[in-house]
C-alpha cells in the first residue's frame, strides 16, 4: 500500500469524465487499497479515483467509526429532500463552502470482489457518496456554490472529503 499525492485544482484529471472499470481485477484491488491509505492519511472521509490521478469511477468511504467502504462503478439511483451543508474538498485545501444536497440517497455499485452492494445513506455518508460520485463526473463542490461568498476558510476540525 502506498499514500499517493492528491492532484488539486487546476488539475484537468479532476474535470475529465471517469471511466467505468470493466475488468475488477488486482490492479483495481490494489488502486482501492492506496487510495484507502491516502485517505485516512490526508486526513479525509472519502476519495475518488481522479484525485490519485487515476480517471476510472472507484471511490472509497471512511466514516469515522465504521468499516472503509470501497464501491466501483457507483451510481446513485435516488436523491431525496434537500439541505444545507458545509463542504470541503481535498483537492481544494484550504476552503469550504454552504452547498444542497440530498438528505437520503441510494447508491448502488461493486465491491471490489465484483458482488453488487446497495448502499442507504443520509448524513455525512450521503453527503460523501454525492461528493465523490460528482468527482466520477469532473465536477466538484464550488460547482454547487450559489455564489462566491458561500465560500471561506476551513477551520481546522472540519472534514473534507
Ligand atoms: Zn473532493
Amino acid at each position: 500500500m502506498a499514500v499517493i499525492p492528491i492532484r488539486e485544482l487546476p488539475d484537468p484529471v479532476l474535470r475529465q469524465k471517469a471511466k467505468r472499470v470493466r475488468n475488477i481485477d488486482g490492479s483495481i484491488r490494489k488502486l482501492i487499497a492506496d487510495m484507502v491509505e491516502t485517505m485516512h492519511a490526508a486526513p479525509g472521509v472519502g476519495l475518488a479515483a481522479p484525485q490519485v490521478g487515476v480517471p476510472l469511477r472507484v471511490v472509497v468511504i471512511g466514516m469515522p467509526e465504521d468499516e472503509d467502504i470501497a464501491i466501483i462503478n457507483p451510481q446513485i439511483i435516488r436523491r431525496t429532500g434537500e439541505r444545507l451543508v458545509n463542504e470541503g474538498c481535498l483537492s481544494i485545501p484550504g476552503y469550504v463552502g454552504e452547498i444542497k444536497r440530498a438528505e437520503l440517497v441510494r447508491v448502488k455499485g461493486r465491491d471490489q470482489n465484483g458482488k453488487e452492494i446497495r448502499i442507504k445513506a443520509d448524513e455525512l455518508l450521503a453527503q460523501a457518496l454525492e461528493h465523490e460520485i460528482d468527482h466520477l463526473n469532473g465536477v466538484l463542490y464550488i460547482d454547487h456554490l450559489e455564489s462566491q461568498d458561500k465560500l471561506r476558510k476551513i477551520e481546522p476540525e472540519e472534514t473534507q472529503l
